[in-house]
């Protein structure tokens, strides 16, 4: 090789190297691999093999664009060829002339209708373990390979072997995801199917105790209330469940009217007003105006205010202050619930809003509750064209605020809003 040849070469290879980095198929790296490896050593064609476990044999991964669609569907034996000899030995090899080597595989030369005369076949190495096998065939002009030769293909092969080894755990990586996917898919199945099926047995359930609840002795109405609070606690978790499924179905609906914002944070601030004082918690509402109107459903904005509250309510110790505010930014109503509880560490913040997310672990837990008050409260304001968001810091406490569009058709800026 001259010295213009050789740092040609070279500079094919820094080429290369640099590929191996960049966000290129592998198979396009491996094909100017086996160019280079044909042009640099004045071979007549190259080509990469892999050992497939599967079928223990090796099949063709680059190879000259006028054999792909041969070589595809090859496998060549490990036991029965020169390429499947190097890559078994870890060793290279070079044969000068096929004709007289018993390893040779003459099927792939019938099949392609090539004739070989020569090889050199070098294994493909990552980690200390062969992976597949690079050769090139017949040296021009009758020459024999050489040592130079030997050594370029080796660099070849090491560079073949990290694009070899990025494809295999690019496939594994999109074999994890597509199995993730399908089990995400199987997940959200049974809980849809298990959710819209229990609704039935415990509508039933629930009508048959209220009604023996009112013609019982006083005796045993006690346990019958026991069961009554019990099967309406089991109702309020798989409605949840069930409203979150049939949004993210996109089966979910909302009846719009005007509403004042005023009346529906009242009336859930009188729902808790019990439950704040035998916490010793300060409940307050803060309206900066004296009324605030959006179109849409009330029972549903007071599903999602009541949920923030209750959460409030639940992590913040005695002494501690909850206020509810209302204020308006342009197109929006804008709600807010503080506290100065015990706050939400900032590596579980962005995650709260996620079905069936708990901060604490559920076995660990004080209270109790299935990770859903948020994940509910977040769709009914999405089915109001709304957003919600959470501030929080550990230890002094959490704000979480909504924004409801005034009207229907502004819903789709709440993104573009200044939410702070
Ligand atoms: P759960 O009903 O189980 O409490 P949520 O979806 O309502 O579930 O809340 C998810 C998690 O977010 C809770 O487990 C809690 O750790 C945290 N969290 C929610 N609101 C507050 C709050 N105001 N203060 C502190 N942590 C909160």
């Amino acid at each position: 090789m001259t010295d213009s040849n050789h740092v040609q070469t070279l500079e094919r290879l820094l080429e290369i190297s640099r590929s191996l980095s960049a966000p290129l198929e592998a198979e396009q790296i491996l094909q100017s691999i086996t160019a280079l490896a044909a042009e640099s050593t004045s071979s007549e064609l190259a080509s990469i093999l892999e050992y497939e476990p599967e079928s223990g044999k090796l099949r063709f991964l680059a190879m000259p664009w006028f054999h792909r669609d041969v070589l595809r569907d090859i496998r060549v034996s490990v036991d029965h060829s020169i390429a499947g000899w190097a890559c078994r030995q870890a060793k290279p090899v070079i044969v000068p002339d096929v004709r007289s080597d018993p390893r040779h595989d003459r099927s792939v030369d019938q099949a392609t209708d090539f004739e070989t005369r020569s090889i050199l076949a070098v294994p493909v190495i990552y980690r200390g373990e062969p992976i597949g096998v690079m050769e090139v065939l017949n040296k021009a002009g009758q020459a024999h390979y050489t040592g130079d030769d030997l050594s370029i293909l080796e660099i070849l092969a090491s560079q073949a072997a990290v694009a070899m080894e990025n494809k295999r755990t690019r496939s594994q990586i999109q074999h994890s995801l597509d199995e993730l996917s399908q089990l995400d898919r199987m997940k959200n199945d049974f809980i849809s199917i298990a959710s819209h099926e229990l609704r039935t047995p415990l509508g039933l359930i629930l009508g048959h105790a209220t009604f023996l609840r009112e013609i019982i002795d006083a005796e045993h109405k006690q346990q019958m209330d026991i069961i009554v609070r019990n099967a309406m606690k089991l109702k309020s978790i798989i409605d949840s469940i069930a409203d979150i499924d049939n949004f993210e179905r996109g089966v979910a609906s909302i009846r719009r009217r005007s509403i004042s914002i005023r009346r529906v944070i009242e009336e859930v601030a009188d729902s808790f007003t019990e439950e704040a004082k035998y916490g010793e918690i300060s409940l307050r509402v803060n309206m900066a105006k004296d009324d605030l109107h959006v179109e849409g459903d009330a029972s549903k904005i007071a599903i999602a205010i009541s949920n923030l509250v209750k959460n409030s309510i639940t992590f913040t110790n005695p002494g501690g202050h909850i206020q509810i505010s209302a204020e308006e930014v342009p197109g929006f109503v804008k709600i807010s619930v503080a506290d100065d509880g015990i706050g939400i560490p900032a590596s579980d913040l962005p995650h709260i809003f996620e079905r069936f997310y708990q901060v604490e672990s559920h076995l660990t837990r004080r209270h109790g509750g299935m990770g859903l008050g948020l994940s509910v409260a977040k769709v009914m304001i999405e089915m109001h064209g709304g957003r919600i968001w959470a501030e929080s810091l550990e230890g002094k406490g959490s704000k979480f605020s909504f924004l409801l569009p005034l009207k229907p058709d502004q819903a789709d800026s709440s993104g573009r809003v200044f939410v702070t």
